[in-house]
């Protein structure tokens, strides 16, 4: 901590006589000083969709919410000594959306929401960091909840002027000859003439989805695609909150990413907490807090090996964008919160929809039964009723909001303006139930998808404090560049 300290009071001094001084001197100390800094290990954690209230709200979460005694618990990635803040629109918004941001933060430049890896032409290619440090000889790691083709993982590989084209990208992943891919699956892996894996094992990849393969993984075990043996939505991991217990979460894919990528020249790792994002979308406020602190838990993982590999290692914790323009704070709580009524919340909107459909193919779906699920997992009663917390009984006006949420998921009357604006095309009870929860506990979301909040960047290590201030996204992706000496 002490050499940070001098190393940054060194900078500012620097950077204030630079300002005064003009912009050669500022190059050439920037250049100075990352000389000076040479990282060869360097972890790269993007949570999608995740800005401050993302992180404030896993805070709060973890913290103490009682009146006069109201206290945050800090996550291990804000502690560390270094916080900047990027810009994230993109040339075609400022909400702008994963695949664009991510080539930011991969590549250096802008391009148009949905394009990966391409320029503002959708035509040509830049080069990843990633690309960079593998031609150097680098290990490269690519690790994310969600799928691997997906769009944060695959601008760090991919050239596509469409995210969607999931096969195609699929096919420029095995062709990155990258060394380790783990944690979600590959989306639309059959959508070509060969699987997706079937080709990764043609180009010499080791591919599983085996527990004890994947916990045996190491240094010797040549390029990997290790993905969860339990699969969720669209393929990707499960929200941290439906994990079952002994199964394998992002924190494990870290450690192992660690075990076969260490060598002697490095290693570039970038690890995804892609459901954040998701969650967001949804306006699943416990969903999204869970996924965060699992993000966090893969964090210390890296943390503990920068410890025993100082002043060669960097760790980057960030977010592409935010999602779902959470806030905390919300109209009819005023100025009181209780973060603490999230903990009856069981499981994410997702798995609750499973249940209900599972209820649903049983045969009968009445209101009651409905009810009972929704104390079971959300912990809300109706008015006059009895919940564990006071806090917990839908007022008249929470309660007719879910008597209609429920009469359209009969109905299917999903599709009007007004239903747009209070499902968001998502399950009409399972949205408005993390709705009611959310606000009663001081929560608001104003979007079911991306916001123009600009998002912090936070740094440890080696050439951590070229990251102060603030920035545009694409100078993400340079600094890097700089302190790897990657082009
Ligand atoms: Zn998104």
């Amino acid at each position: 901590m002490k050499k940070i300290t001098a190393v940054l009071a060194a900078l500012l001094i620097v950077l204030s006589a630079v300002s005064a001084a003009g912009s050669m001197e500022t190059e050439s100390a920037i250049r100075a000083y990352t000389e000076n800094a040479s990282p060869k290990y360097v972890f790269m954690f993007i949570g999608d969709g995740m800005s401050s209230p993302q992180t404030n709200s896993a805070q709060v979460y973890n913290g103490r919410n009682q009146s006069g005694l109201v206290e945050l618990q800090e996550l291990t990635f804000t502690q560390f000594p270094v916080v900047g803040l990027q810009y994230t629109q993109d040339s075609t918004s400022f909400c702008p959306d994963s695949a664009s941001t991510a080539t930011s933060l991969s590549s250096g430049f802008k391009t148009h929401s949905g394009v990966i890896g391409m320029g503002v032409d959708r035509v040509t290619p830049g080069t990843t960091i990633a690309e960079m440090l593998h031609d150097k000889g680098w290990k490269i790691g690519i690790v994310s909840t969600v799928t691997i083709n997906h769009a944060t993982p695959a601008a760090f590989y991919a050239h596509i002027a469409s995210r969607n084209d999931y096969y195609d990208i699929g096919l420029q992943m095995a062709d990155s000859g990258f060394e380790y891919f783990a944690g979600g699956s590959v989306n639309k892996a059959d959508d070509g003439e060969k699987s997706i894996y079937e080709v990764l094992e043609d180009k010499g990849y080791l591919v599983t989805n085996d527990k004890d393969t994947i916990l045996s993984l190491n240094a010797d075990s040549g390029k990997v695609y290790a993905y969860s043996p339990v699969l969720q939505d669209d393929g990707a991991m499960p929200y941290d909150i439906d994990a079952p217990a002994d199964s394998l979460r992002l924190k494990d894919f870290v450690k192992k990413g660690i075990d076969v990528l260490y060598n002697e020249t490095g290693f570039f790792m970038m690890v995804e907490g892609g459901k954040i994002d998701w969650a967001g979308h949804a306006n699943d406020a416990v969903a999204n807090m869970s996924d965060t602190l699992a993000l966090d838990e893969a964090v210390e993982v890296a943390l503990d090996f920068a410890k025993a590999h100082p002043d060669e290692t960097l760790i980057i914790v960030t977010g592409d964008h935010e999602t779902g323009g959470m806030t905390i704070g919300y109209a009819a709580t005023g100025y009181n919160t209780a973060f603490d009524i999230l903990r009856n919340q069981k499981c994410s909107y997702i798995q609750f929809d499973s249940y209900v459909e599972e209820a649903k193919a049983d045969g009968s779906f009445t209101f009651d039964d409905m009810m009972a699920m929704v104390e079971e997992y959300f912990g809300l009663v109706a008015p006059g009723e009895t919940a564990v917390n006071e806090a917990l009984v839908m007022n008249d006006y929470e309660y007719a909001k879910l008597q209609k949420a429920y009469a359209d998921d009969q109905s299917g009357n999903v599709d009007g303006y007004e239903e747009s604006l209070l499902y968001g095309g998502y399950s009409p009870i399972s949205v408005t139930l993390t709705h009611i929860l959310n606000n009663k506990a001081g929560i608001g979301w104003t979007s079911y998808a991306h916001t123009g909040l600009p998002v912090p960047v936070y740094a440890y290590g080696e050439g951590a404090e070229l990251f102060v201030g603030a920035y545009d996204n694409t100078e993400v992706a340079h600094k890097l560049m700089d302190l790897t000496d990657a082009r």
